[in-house]
């Protein structure tokens, strides 16, 4: 009865973790993409499956009992492709997100769908404005062309091309609130762009916003494919593995 876990996250590598201990038979697969990942325990495979149809074929070639979807929340495509993969091959499928973050007393958030829509939230601000974008290597190429100064934080170098002045700092959470409130005022940030990944590893930015009155471009999550089981922590992952039986 071997569990698929799609991760490349904490609560990905938390699962595989417990589910071990547990006496499952467990393999954990990453994306690939950074270049000295976190690695779970036990099995592991890294890079795409080639889409629904190769994750389909993985499912039945491998005998998976069950996926757990622990991937990131903005991993939109992998999402949509487990769960058709799982729809056609009637594998039991549960999404394991992390509970999303909302706005406390004294927070500025303004809302917005996806990263150029926060791009276009930036673009008529002044030139002289200090924006920290914390959203990924991914589609930063949104903010090229803006005249705004950026510090742009990120696990690997941003992909594509980049606003004139960027600075880029290579960085992996956790991160604490001491260490946000003292980048926050080196570099003297007017803005956060962030998308709302949820969790506490990164949250501390958020606190530190708020403390300096600064308004947050909120991305949105994107949603989920219609009808998958959802869970927002790894304990209720284990008790639904429990109740399908796996052993
Ligand atoms: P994505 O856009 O949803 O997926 C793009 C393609 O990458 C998928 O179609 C799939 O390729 C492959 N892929 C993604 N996750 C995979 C996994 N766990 N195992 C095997 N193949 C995977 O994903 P993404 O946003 O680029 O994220 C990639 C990985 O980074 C995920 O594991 C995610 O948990 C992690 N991550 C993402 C973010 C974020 O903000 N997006 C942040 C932190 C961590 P095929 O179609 O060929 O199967």
């Amino acid at each position: 009865m071997k569990v698929l876990i799609l991760g490349g996250t904490g609560e990905g590598r938390l699962l595989a973790s417990e589910l071990m201990t547990g006496g499952l038979s467990v393999v954990s697969s990453l994306a690939g993409r950074v270049s000295s990942p976190r690695l779970p325990v036990g099995d592991l495979r890294v890079g795409g499956f080639g889409g629904a149809a190769g994750l389909a074929e993985y499912l039945r070639t491998e005998g998976i009992f069950a996926v757990v979807d622990a991937t990131h929340p903005f991993a939109e495509r992998i999402t949509a492709n487990a769960a058709a993969a799982c729809r056609t091959t009637e594998t039991p499928l549960l999404v394991l997100h992390r509970p999303a973050w909302h706005p406390a007393p004294g927070d500025n958030w303004t809302l917005t769908p996806d990263i150029p829509a926060a791009a276009a939230q930036i673009a008529p601000l002044p030139p002289h404005t200090n924006v920290l974008v914390t959203t990924g290597r991914q589609e930063t190429s949104a903010f090229a062309g803006l005249p705004q100064r950026f510090i742009m934080r990120a696990v690997e170098r941003p992909d594509g091309e980049l606003p004139d002045h960027c600075e880029i700092l290579l960085d992996r959470g956790p991160f604490t609130l001491e260490g946000e409130r003292r980048l926050f005022a080196a570099k003297d940030v007017h803005k956060l762009v962030t998308k709302n990944s949820g969790g506490p590893m990164t949250a501390a930015k958020l606190t530190a916003a708020r403390e300096r009155g600064i308004e947050v471009i909120m991305v949105q999550r994107p949603a989920l494919p219609e009808s998958v089981e959802t869970v927002d922590d790894v304990g209720a992952a284990v008790a639904w593995l429990a109740r399908l039986g796996a052993n």
